[in-house]
């Protein structure tokens, strides 16, 4: 007799948001290395929704998660996770493009000066998104984490998974400091630690590369900054948002290759974000209040994998989230758990083709 149906590796907002769909047809073990499960890339976002982020395949995700952020049902969360700001995607050259379905507008540098005071003369256009919002993460991974427990699943933090086996048709996972248990499917939802952790399975990588991004928290010499939009740039160098009334998080848009683990900023990219955020508007830089850096790991195409591992049926991937892993959290849970547990999709992503985020696309 197995322990479990299922054991989910991974207590961020992939392993959460797959357990919250799952728990109540299965008994389902979600094990989380550290000792709460937000304290990796889940913890350290940017925190933002924007439709048009990652490309087309994305927005699909990030569009059919967008009512269920808003609106939530009343047992799931009793308010909504999203606080509009809209977005600007500054041009120095040609209209920024967006995929089909997101809804953007055209704002000509008149326009633009007053939706962001002190903008240098370089940028002569933008994209506005009136969909872009802050995301409440810590809010939404807690009513993940909610459900998945309401529906009867068991979260065991500092249980790092050591080695798993398969045979006599299940799984033997030997977690750090306790006995091994049995289940039926493993899930890999380990994020930076996706391939390191289908290794320990004896399923081969993927080639996941975990990259570094560095937030910052400015002070500047201006205040009236909380409402304004995101702001990035059409050629990905940068992006800010208000914080507080004189305060911002700004980030140097970069993807450092880095081994997983407990990343922290370089003083360098912290020098790169100031530098870029001097280009872009003239409100003078006051003090650096904090800053700190989070991994954001892509499989080689860049999209997110969801489905069993074509060499090991009873593996199944869950990972290469990204830089959009929140945003896309409702839909990919749901699209995941439909696969996981060989049942149709929720109507709200049915529409959603599987195909591009399959692991088999690997493996040919
Ligand atoms: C700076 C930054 C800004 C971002 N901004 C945004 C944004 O604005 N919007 C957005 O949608 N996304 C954003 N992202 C991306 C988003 O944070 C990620 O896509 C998402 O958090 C990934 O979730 P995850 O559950 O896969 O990973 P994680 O949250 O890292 O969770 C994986 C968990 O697996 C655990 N684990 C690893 N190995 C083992 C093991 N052997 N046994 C047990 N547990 C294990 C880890 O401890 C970890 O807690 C940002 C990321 C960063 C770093």
């Amino acid at each position: 007799m197995n322990d479990f149906d299922i054991i989910i590796v991974g207590g961020g907002i992939a392993g959460a948001s797959l357990g919250a769909e799952v728990a109540a047809k299965r008994r389902t073990l979600i094990v989380e290395a550290e000792d709460q499960c937000g304290f990796h890339s889940t913890g350290r976002s940017a925190a933002f929704y924007l439709e048009s982020y990652g490309g087309p395949a994305i927005a699909e995700l990030t569009i059919a998660s967008g009512p269920f952020l808003e609106r939530p049902p009343s047992d799931f969360s009793e308010r909504g996770f999203l606080f509009r700001r809209g977005g600007l995607s500054l041009s120095d050259g040609p209209w920024p493009e967006v995929p089909d379905r997101v809804v953007a507008l055209r704002i000509e540098r008149e326009a633009l000066e007053l939706m962001v005071p002190g903008l240098r003369p370089r940028w002569t256009r933008a994209l506005f998104e009136p969909g872009c919002a802050d995301i409440d993460v810590a809010a939404l991974h807690g009513a993940f984490l909610g459900q998945f427990r309401r529906a009867g699943g068991t979260v065991a933090t500092d249980s790092r998974l050591e080695q798993a086996s398969w045979s006599d048709g299940a799984w033997s996972v030997s977690l750090a400091g306790s006995s091994n248990l049995r289940a039926a499917m493993l899930v890999d939802a380990a994020g930076a630690w996706g391939d390191e952790v289908a290794v320990r399975c004896d399923v081969a990588p993927l080639g996941l590369e975990p990259k570094r991004r560095t937030m910052v928290q400015l002070r500047v010499g201006r205040s009236g900054l909380k409402g304004l939009p995101l702001v990035n740039d059409a050629g990905g160098t940068f992006y800010f948002k208000g914080e507080g009334d004189r305060t911002l998080w700004l980030s140097p848009h970069d993807e450092i290759p880095s081994a997983p683990g407990d990343v922290a900023p370089e003083e360098i990219d912290i020098a790169i974000a100031i530098a870029r955020f001097q280009e872009v508007v003239d409100w003078p830089v006051e003090q650096v209040e904090r800053s700190w850096a989070g991994l954001r790991t892509f499989a080689p195409d860049r999209l997110p994998v969801y489905g069993f591992d074509p060499a090991m049926p009873q593996f199944f991937w869950c990972v290469g989230q990204g830089g959009f892993g929140i945003q896309t959290s409702p839909a990919a849970g749901r699209l995941a758990a439909s696969l996981l547990l060989g049942q149709p999709p929720d109507p709200t992503v049915a529409h959603i083709g599987l195909g591009a985020f399959s692991p088999a696309r690997f493996r040919r």
